[in-house]
């Protein structure tokens, strides 16, 4: 049995080698939840040991996380922009790519009022970093999954955001009006990606993740009900695949978007596109 101290706790990320892609990382966090301290604690007082009751939950953490359990999972929360969302497994876990499509929002509309639609919201992690960014701003998020409504309607009254409203339904069908801007990241994965066999994708929702037509079956349907639902001159934004840049750009361009292009993410791939609809 190793020490119950924090450094011997720590070190305990050997284990997570194979499982993630992140195992000092996972371990630091599942030992912060245990103590309930931060994580500057853990490089104060590496000394420190923990209790019985301690080491015996971060034993239990430890060994879901070594089954592949996302860290998200097992704390019940993920940090995105500047909110702590709380997740489950209705939804996907909130990715820090997704917050190149909230930049690019952000970006895309003057800092006016203005009504925003996040389609396919899941925890509602876009619409409320939206709503977090720009309190003028009316925010709808759409989900046709109840689990995620609640989820995201529990996440945005935890961040105190009186500016978001969560309605269940298919993308753009539960809403009323017409709007500046729609955004949503939606499934894009093919069906048969080996990647849905690896890491936490496996703990999450197929319906979030996987779409027909090579992972373009949902963007294309966003696509076509869009307009009925967009302002004149009001802006389309997708997250999409890293590969699916000119599929996209291609399905906007035929259905006549204009201001049709693609911004990258850290990671130098392309990860968001936008579309102008004029009103035709
Ligand atoms: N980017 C996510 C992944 O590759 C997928 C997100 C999505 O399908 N919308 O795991």
């Amino acid at each position: 049995m190793t020490e119950p101290s924090v450094a011997a706790a720590l070190a305990r990320a050997e284990q997570l080698a194979d499982c993630s892609e992140s195992p000092r990382l996972d371990v630091e966090l599942l030992l912060c939840e245990v103590l309930g301290k931060p994580r500057s604690f853990l490089f104060t007082w590496p000394e420190h040991l923990l209790s019985a009751s301690e080491q015996q939950r971060f034993e239990q953490l430890l060994a879901r996380r070594i089954q592949g359990e996302p860290v998200a999972h097992l704390l019940g929360y993920r940090d995105f922009w500047t909110l702590r969302l709380k997740v489950s497994p209705d939804t996907l876990i909130p990715r820090p790519d997704t917050e190149r499509l909230v930049e690019q929002a952000l970006a895309l509309l003057p800092n006016r009022p203005a009504r925003v639609a996040d389609l396919g919201t899941g925890t509602g992690a876009i619409a409320l970093a939206l709503a977090v960014e720009r309190p003028q701003w009316e925010v709808v998020a759409t989900d046709r999954h109840p689990g995620a409504v609640a989820l995201a309607r529990d996440n945005a009254e935890h961040n105190a955001l009186s500016n978001v409203t969560v309605l269940q339904g298919s993308w753009c069908e539960p809403l009323i009006g017409r709007f500046d801007m729609l955004v949503s990241n939606p499934p894009y994965i093919d069906p048969s990606d080996p990647h849905l066999q690896q890491g936490d994708v496996r703990f999450e929702p197929l319906s979030a993740l996987v779409a027909e037509e090579e992972g373009m079956a949902d963007i294309r349907q966003i696509a076509q009900q869009a307009p009925g639902y967009l302002l004149d001159g009001g802006w389309l934004l997708f997250e999409h695949g890293y590969d699916q840049g000119e599929q996209v750009r291609a399905c906007l361009a035929a259905l006549g978007y204009d201001e049709v292009a693609t911004v990258r993410d850290l990671g130098g791939n392309e990860r968001v596109t936008q579309g102008r609809w004029r009103g035709k």
